[in-house]
């Protein structure tokens, strides 16, 4: 009870703090995006179909302020919105690319290079398809860590909804040498192999060529495994932010300058992620916490609010949202 009172009486002094500060210093809203598809199933809820993406694009098109993510936002005297993709996923290049095209819209994407050009699934699609879409599964999935084994019932759909959501936590957690030792456990659980996949595989080099060639595209670095960076020792997250740099940077035959943080949760990185993205020479590194940014924002943690599968009404509410949020 007190607790929602509090709750109200501060959005109640949130909005006008908010709109006071907004005239002051015009904020700029970072939306991310990971794939503009049509899926079977998607339990992350991270496709947008292309109808619903060509909608909102032309909403922001015809409302508001379109900027780059590597531009000087401080220089910006209206509020305005940033698109930006994470991961790498071949959809990026082959379904959202002529849509941004087509309406002009300015897009940044931040890729994983670990991926790029495998047609392999990224780790948590690839337990998706085992564990949900599994045939003739056992009852149950015995995880060890090394320590002890963990029993996750996959009887029923809803156990087995349980059972991914709970792997995808716990394989966040550690370094891509445990997560490969865990994926073969499960493989070998269920029967099968790794596969190589249409539905989600990131791009090829051609793909990502292509999509870098358009003068609508900022590619930036999102890491070479997508592992939480938070859970790996310094030199090795040095070694995941500088590689992917270097290695879309050979690919690409251009500077890299941006960043992403796998997952961004503030938990999801340190002070010396931090300190290591600035040092590597990137400028403006974004996370994957909601917020506005303004010219006191800290430029290696910029905001970002996530956009779902809305239909365009729903989209705009939302957007008039993040002014105050
Ligand atoms: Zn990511």
């Amino acid at each position: 009870m007190l607790n929602n009172l509090y709750v109200s009486l501060r959005s109640l002094v949130r909005t006008p703090v908010n709109c006071l500060l907004n005239q002051f210093d015009p904020p700029v809203i970072v939306l991310i995006y990971h794939r503009v598809t049509t899926l079977a199933s998607d339990p992350d809820l991270l496709a947008v179909t292309p109808d619903n993406f060509r909608q909102q694009m032309r909403y922001l098109k015809d409302n508001i302020s379109l900027v780059r993510f590597e531009d000087d936002w401080a220089k910006s005297t209206k509020p305005a919105v940033c698109i930006t993709f994470d991961d790498g996923y071949a959809d990026n290049a082959l379904e959202a690319l002529p849509i941004l095209e087509e309406v002009g819209v300015p897009a940044t994407f931040f890729v994983s290079t670990g991926t790029i050009g495998t047609r392999k699934e990224f780790w948590w699609n690839e337990l998706e398809r085992i564990i949900m879409e599994g045939q003739n599964l056992p009852s149950g999935f015995p995880l060890n860590d090394g320590r002890l084994v963990k029993m996750w019932p996959t009887g029923t759909n809803g156990e087995r909804r349980e059972c991914y959501h709970e792997i995808v936590r716990v394989i966040k957690n550690v370094d891509p040498e445990q997560r490969q030792d865990r994926l073969i456990q499960l493989r070998h659980w269920a029967g099968t192999e790794e596969e190589l996949t249409d539905t989600h595989r990131a791009m090829t080099v051609d793909e990502l060529r292509l999509l870098a060639k358009s003068g609508w595209v900022t590619i930036g670095a999102h890491t070479v495994t997508h592992t939480r960076l938070s859970s790996l020792p310094p030199a090795d997250q040095a070694e995941e932010i500088a590689a992917s740099k270097k290695q879309l940077e050979a690919w690409l035959g251009s500077d890299i300058r941006v960043f992403s943080y796998p997952f961004g949760r503030r938990c999801d990185y340190t002070k010396e992620t931090e300190a290591l993205c600035r040092n590597t020479g990137f400028t403006k590194a974004a996370a994957n916490f909601a917020g506005q940014v303004h010219r006191w924002t800290d430029p290696f943690q910029v905001p970002r609010h996530l956009v779902r599968n809305w239909p365009m009404e729903v989209f705009a509410d939302k957007i008039k949202g993040f002014w105050t949020v």
